[in-house]
């Protein structure tokens, strides 16, 4: 989405600050902004129905920065922006700027700033369990993530009985994928994802190595990262048809950002 609709130099006054000073005194701030969005139909139509009302987004912008206050411009940036899209369902990703044209610095500058860009990400995650009540793990995993504020649009694939991969005696597992729009960054994502399998693993403690839940981050947009902590996409996954097949049911047609792929074409060429 290359269409954006611009805010320059918004003035408002808040409370914004470390110092206490800036607290009780207040200051001005200037917000800037790129709103990233479709602008097609908008601009065919001339139709205010069809757009983005930037009018709507600077009241926003300013009633939420004034009625929240923030130490740091990095936490104020990044709250504002992440309420916005989620006001806003049209508005992908945004570019936000605040600054401070009379931050307490006793040298001479126009302002000094923080600037951030923010949206929504679209993520593939594998589901998994192979311990106890499997359905039921992998569901309440499900409408924990639906109930996450800074997720939305989940969709589920069907769950497939799958023998455990690797050669380990264990029980068979149950598996599936889901796909969904989230604000979250990929640590963040991961993070959340790993709270939700320790609480599954406390309700059955007595038990050993087979997993309850297992959630698993595949894609997060066409990202490639290589970390140990974080490695996206997911390593493997070309050879295993319990994640390929909930994948290529999907989005058949979304391709591995690396062999450039489809999910139907990886399925189509996974050994049995
Ligand atoms: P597992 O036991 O298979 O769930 O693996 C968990 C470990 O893999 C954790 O330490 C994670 O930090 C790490 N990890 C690396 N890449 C990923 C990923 N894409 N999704 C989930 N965990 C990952």
């Amino acid at each position: 989405m290359q269409d954006i609709i611009l805010i320059r130099n918004l003035s408002f006054f808040g409370y914004h600050g470390v110092y206490e000073q800036e607290t009780r005194q207040g200051q001005r701030f200037i917000l800037n902004a790129k709103l990233f969005t479709d602008l097609d139909r908008a601009g065919n139509t001339d139709a205010l129905e069809d757009t983005i009302h930037y009018g709507m987004v600077c009241e926003f912008l300013v009633d939420f920065l004034t009625r929240n206050t923030y130490k740091l411009l990095e936490k104020a940036v990044t709250e504002s922006a992440r309420a916005t899209l989620l006001e806003f369902a049209g508005i992908r990703k945004m570019e936000i700027s605040i600054e401070k044209p009379d931050a307490p610095i006793v040298l001479e500058f126009d302002s000094v700033g923080v600037m951030r860009t923010i949206g929504w990400h679209t993520v593939y995650i594998g589901l998994g369990s192979n311990m106890g009540d499997k359905k039921k793990y992998i569901e309440s995993a499900v409408k924990k993530i639906k109930k996450h504020p800074y997720i939305k649009d989940v969709r589920v694939s069907e769950l497939i009985e799958t023998k455990p991969y690797g050669g380990v005696e264990q029980d068979d597992f149950l598996n599936g994928a889901a796909v969904f729009e989230t604000l979250l960054s990929p640590m963040e994502l991961l993070e959340f994802l790993q709270k939700l399998e320790q609480q599954a693993k406390r309700k059955r403690e007595v038990h050993w190595g087979p997993r309850t839940l297992d959630l698993d981050i595949l894609f997060y947009d066409d990202l490639v990262v290589s970390e140990q902590r974080l490695c996206i996409p997911h390593p493997d996954l070309e050879n295993r048809r319990f994640v390929l097949e909930p994948l290529a049911q999907l989005s058949p047609r979304f391709r591995h950002p690396i062999s450039q792929k489809t999910m139907l074409q990886l399925l189509n060429e996974v050994p049995e």
